[in-house]
């Protein structure tokens, strides 16, 4: 469907159908870089840009002027206009106005609090920076400061909260900071490398391919969006480079794992599924018994399986799993079950030793640290056939695992996993691509969907298994903390037990920063609100055996608090656990805290979850819904597609890309179902099948989702 939903700014006569383009004539209009393989331009014309810095963005993966100005803002401060301070509500806001008196500078409990108040026509403003004591020398009395910050609620009156003191009204990029290099210094390549780019050169998409889709050329775009003259500029720049890469980046997706290839027939009795769902402890859900006819369904047929089975926390997805499993074992081949963490492979595997034992089939599990005897006696089971199904992590995928006949791979927790190591499990079969099962908790719309396994085909469980209470939750202000710890007080007297989340693990030294970690949560509640309760710790990059020390407490309920980052994410099945604490529940997407509050709720008893921060809309969708694709849709809406799609190494990778606008995911993937489907559209495919390989190469091996 070819539908323009260009800014209206930017909307070209084009839009009629009749004026199509044939891009069969169109090389002339594209850059030479893209056509001619020549090199992006090096920055070697850039000043100040010594070996220290040089190194520094080639840590980032920017060796070029293009991957510098691919370096998009994370956020604009919309500072044109300042509010009048009696109009002011929370959330963000720009305030212009004149300090009252004399900053003053106070230290509580280890934490300076600046205060100043500002005052314009309308009315006046308490101000406070927490940690950064030298604002108060920066603050003049009697000085005009435009200011942008958070308003909160701070009992009665309202306080602009670490406002940032800018020089000048307009529309102010925001860059992520890059280790090893100033903000300033940044901004400032970036400038020099506007000026140095040559836009003919820099471009990237046929003349009348742009003007079809309405989208401005790649250097004006970058112009616009590093120094935009207005919104609607840099509504139209974010659109053009977020259709650029949406559509590369989907296309390298389907390249990577090309659909269509011969797999293993596997035979299986119709009789399969009854058979395998009367063996288990519980009857399946609806959803549970669709999923799995369809792929058994998969199984039979002559291509490789590429299914992705979206379903909430606990609609059961590991049982469709064993079933598959089963089947293709049943079916003379070899199943592997890749987890993201210890943890998770682990439970697998006691589960699958369980639910299957009536089965008679072998299982094994593979870790990433075992001893070198060990290891070599799995790697041995895994290549003579004597393990039938294998469970294990990453290790899975290592180059001296051989498997025997490897017919069906399965990953669980797909988002967790990049586009590269799933494929990469997938290829581990001798002559026919094995089947591919892949499996995620995260339900994410359609519309990302689309892009993000691009690849797949998706099947939804949209059903829960019987008789679980919903969660419960709450938004609580953090002047309720106290309160809230008591709350957990009690509830371990009671027996039952909780989990704190925190967003990091060690206070980060930056004086920015307000985010609560872990460590510090855990002592402060330790020594005070919660002494004499069993409290464990634990984090991701904790040494193994403190982990399994710390997760083995919570489990046989020696400890009735754990306090965490959130590693707890997946895998963590304590259904004694009634209460989830998310501090700075601010700081995460809603999509994450709905799976945190996952973790709780898996018993009999009431469960609650309790986010801690200031009420507001998006933190309040969480209270009215336990739909995770009610929460992923609107999370989506709120928080703009460039922030779900990314990885986790290169700042500038997808999420760099400004894609703010949810139906530029729909855009591109109906254009790139267009260019696969018109034979005349072929060069312009085969073009953008380089470029897409170029560009994504990298990004491949990463997660996809945040
Ligand atoms: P998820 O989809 O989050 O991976 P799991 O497969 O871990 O969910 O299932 C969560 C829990 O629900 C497990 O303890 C599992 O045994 C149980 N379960 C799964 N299916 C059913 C069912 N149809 N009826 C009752 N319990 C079920
Ligand atoms: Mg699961």
């Amino acid at each position: 469907m070819w539908k323009c939903t260009a800014a209206a700014n930017n909307c070209i006569s084009t839009c009629c159908p009749l004026n199509k383009p044939n891009y069969q004539q169109q090389n002339e209009a594209v850059g030479k870089a893209a056509f001619f393989d020549s090199k992006a331009p090096a920055l070697d014309h850039i000043r100040g840009l010594g070996p220290k810095r040089r190194e520094a963005l080639s840590q980032q993966g920017i060796t070029s002027l293009y991957d510098l100005l691919d370096c998009l803002p994370r956020g604009y401060l919309n500072a044109r206009q300042p509010q009048p301070i009696s109009t002011l509500r929370t959330g963000e806001a720009c305030v212009e106005g004149q300090v009252v008196s004399a900053p003053s500078l106070q230290y509580y409990a280890g934490r300076s609090i600046v205060r100043a108040r500002v005052r314009d026509a309308s009315g006046s403003l308490s101000l406070a920076w927490f940690n950064q004591p030298w604002m108060a020398r920066q603050v003049k009395a009697g000085s005009t400061l435009i200011l942008y910050g958070l308003v909160q609620r701070r009992g009665e009156a309202l306080t602009l909260t670490n406002p940032k003191m800018l020089k000048e009204r307009g529309i102010i990029p925001q860059y992520r900071p890059l280790p090893g290099l100033p903000g300033k210094v940044f901004a400032g390549f970036i400038t020099q490398a506007l000026a140095l780019v040559d836009p003919a050169e820099a471009e990237t998409l046929p003349h009348s391919f742009r003007q079809w889709h309405g989208l401005l050329g790649r250097a004006q775009a970058w112009l616009q969006a590093h120094q935009p003259e207005d919104m609607d500029q840099l509504a139209a720049a974010q659109r053009r480079l977020g259709f650029e890469n949406l559509l590369l980046y989907q296309l390298a997706i389907r390249l990577a794992g090309p659909a269509d290839q011969a797999g293993p027939r596997i035979t299986v009795a119709g009789s399969f599924a009854q058979e395998f769902w009367g063996q288990l402890p519980f009857s399946p859900t609806g959803a549970q018994r669709d999923t799995l006819n369809r792929v058994l369904q998969d199984l039979r047929g002559p291509q490789a399986m590429r299914r992705l089975v979206q379903g909430d926390v606990g609609s059961g997805k590991t049982a469709v799993a064993f079933g598959a499993a089963l089947a293709a074992i049943r079916g003379d081949y070899q199943c592997a079950l890749m987890a993201p963490t210890e943890l998770l492979a682990r439970q697998h595997y006691s589960s699958a030793t369980q639910l299957l034992a009536p089965f008679g089939i072998t299982c094994g599990l593979l870790l990433g640290g075992l001893r070198a005897a060990q290891r070599r006696e799995a790697l041995d089971s895994i290549q003579s056939g004597a393990w039938q199904l294998i469970i294990g992590t990453h290790a899975l995928i290592s180059k001296d695992v051989v498997y025997h006949k490897l017919g069906l791979a399965i990953t669980d927790e797909q988002h967790r996993f990049g586009v590269r190591q799933r494929q990469t499990l997938a290829e581990r079969g001798d002559d026919l691509t094995p089947h591919l099962l892949a499996l995620s908790a995260t339900p994410i719309p359609r519309s990302l969907a689309l892009v993000l396994y691009g690849d797949l085909r998706v099947s939804v469980m949209d059903e829960m298994p019987p008789g679980r209470t919903p969660v419960r939750t709450r938004v609580v202000p953090p002047q309720r903390r106290d309160d809230l710890y008591q709350y957990i007080r009690e509830k371990a007297q009671q027996g039952e037990q909780s989990y704190l989340v925190c967003p990091l693990v060690e206070d980060s030294g930056d004086a920015q920063e307000e985010k609560t970690s872990a460590l510090s949560l855990y002592r402060q509640l330790r020594d005070g609100p919660l002494k004499g309760i069993g409290m464990a710790l634990t984090w991701g990059s904790q040494e193994e055996a403190e982990k399994n020390k710390a997760l083995e407490d919570f489990y046989a309920g020696r400890a009735q608090v754990l306090v965490s980052t959130t590693v707890v994410e997946v895998g963590m099945d304590v259904p004694n656990a009634t209460t989830m604490v998310v501090e700075d529940a601010e700081y995460f997407g809603l999509a994450q805290l709905h799976q945190l509050r996952g973790r709780v709720g898996r018993g009999s008893k009431e469960s609650w979850c309790f986010l801690l921060g200031e009420p507001n809309e998006r933190l309040n969708i969480l209270t009215q819904t336990n739909d995770g694709f009610v929460i992923a849709q609107k999370d989506l809406e709120l928080r703009g597609p460039g922030e779900f799609l990314g990885t986790r190494q290169h700042g500038r990778a997808l999420g760099g890309f400004g894609i703010t606008d949810v139906r530029l995911l729909e855009e591109t993937a109906s254009c790139l179902e267009e260019l696969l489907n018109q034979p005349s559209q072929r060069p312009l495919y085969d073009y953008l099948a380089r470029l897409a390989r170029e560009r994504y190469a990298d990004a491949l091996e990463q997660t996809g989702l945040h």
